[in-house]
């Protein structure tokens, strides 16, 4: 069974995560969809309701597991008998930092390979930040992200 990992923030889950989600299945038997505790950045959802809006946005869609992981993904990666990361490149831009991790992540467990997916060109502008702050601007991101986080988002910043 290939199993394939992808990491990340999720704050909240986009149409463009959910694209590369959606090319990752054609190549993996799973994909467990893993949101990183402890990372430096401050989200505005809470990891639950994170996690529970990946899990409304792959209703219907099988062999995809949601998680949570602390400290380094590459051990985390181990403990899952996964040796595949996934990640999404929108643009050069992404490129070096994306980079330098996948070797990161390598120097730390020699087994793990990391694959980089291009999402459809009209999710290229798309990332969590923008549309956070299109939520609290009230504006309307029915097009950019899953129904129930629309939801989510119209919750978090009533009118
Ligand atoms: P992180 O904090 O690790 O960057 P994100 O949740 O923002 O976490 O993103 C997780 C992964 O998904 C990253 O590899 C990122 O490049 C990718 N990604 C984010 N938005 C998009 C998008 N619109 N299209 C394709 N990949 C994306």
């Amino acid at each position: 069974m290939k199993i394939a990992v992808y990491p990340g923030t999720f704050d909240p889950i986009t149409n463009g995560h959910l694209d590369i989600i959606k090319r990752g299945l054609t190549i993996f038997d799973k994909i467990i969809v893993t949101i990183a505790l402890n990372s430096s950045k401050k989200p505005l959802f809470s990891a639950e309701e994170r996690m529970d809006m990946i899990r409304c946005s792959t209703v219907g869609m099988d062999n995809i597991e949601v998680a949570s992981f602390r400290g380094l993904i590459a051990p985390w990666v181990k403990t899952q008998n996964a040796h595949t990361i996934i990640r999404g490149l929108r643009a050069i831009s992404d490129f070096e930092y994306e980079f330098q991790m996948a070797l990161m992540n390598r120097k730390i467990n020699e087994s793990i390979d990391t694959i980089f997916l291009m999402p459809n060109a009209r999710y290229t502008f798309l990332n969590s930040t923008i549309i956070r702050e299109m939520g609290r601007l009230q504006g309307d991101v029915a097009q950019f992200v899953p129904s129930c986080v629309v939801e989510r988002l119209k919750e978090k910043f009533p009118d």
